[in-house]
């Protein structure tokens, strides 16, 4: 498996892994074409539990298709909603979550995450969140709304209490055009 440090999704996933095991519960907070979801689903095995978030029809039927084709639709719900609101269908404790801001890969570039949401579902999954939890989140801010969203994430992250909180920051420090932060959270 080639996990190069050229795609931000590689370091996401080596690091998100370390929290998963088989029967664990995670979020993935933004679904999109479902390859954070496939990969969750890969590290949960048949037991445990995914709950996927996204706004638009188009993510969660691609997700879906992913899923079945690898036959993985258990244990695993595909929520159309905006993961603001995931408090009202996750109820119990979560091991990892992942979020991928920004807009559909393939889809329409004008629908994004939004920092005002994105900053409601960061506040929601913490409070799920087990201790030793990882939540990592992958901020791709090249479009309209994309540097409001980045500046009140990383403000709200910055400000966490380190009492409760590890938090780490990392970023393609030499490439140029907004190439996407990584935020990592660990509830101590
Ligand atoms: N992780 C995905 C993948 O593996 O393909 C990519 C996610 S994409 C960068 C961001 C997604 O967030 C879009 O599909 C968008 O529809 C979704 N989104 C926007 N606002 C949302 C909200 N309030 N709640 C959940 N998802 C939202």
């Amino acid at each position: 498996e080639n996990r190069s440090l050229t795609k931000i999704t590689n370091i996401a996933w080596s690091m998100i892994e370390n929290c998963l095991h088989q029967g664990s519960v995670a979020l993935d907070g933004t679904m999109g074409n479902g390859n954070d979801t496939v990969f969750l689903r890969e590290k949960i095995g048949n037991a445990g539990k995914i709950y996927s978030f996204d706004i638009q029809d188009l993510a969660v039927e691609n997700t879906r298709k992913k899923l079945d084709e690898r036959n993985m639709l258990s244990n695993v719900e595909l929520i159309k909603d905006g993961h603001e609101n995931l408090d009202k269908y996750i109820k119990e404790e979560i091991d990892g979550a992942m979020y991928n801001l920004g807009f559909l890969p393939k889809g329409d570039k004008s629908i994004t995450t939004l920092g005002k949401n994105t900053v409601i579902a960061f506040e929601k999954t913490l409070n799920l969140l087990k201790k030793g939890g990882l939540m990592v989140i992958s901020i791709y801010y090249g479009h309209e709304k994309g540097l409001e969203e980045k500046n009140m994430v990383l403000d709200y992250v910055q400000n966490l209490d380190s009492k409760k909180y590890h938090v780490i920051k990392m970023e393609f420090f030499n490439q140029k055009n907004n190439p996407p932060i990584l935020v990592a959270i660990e509830k101590k």
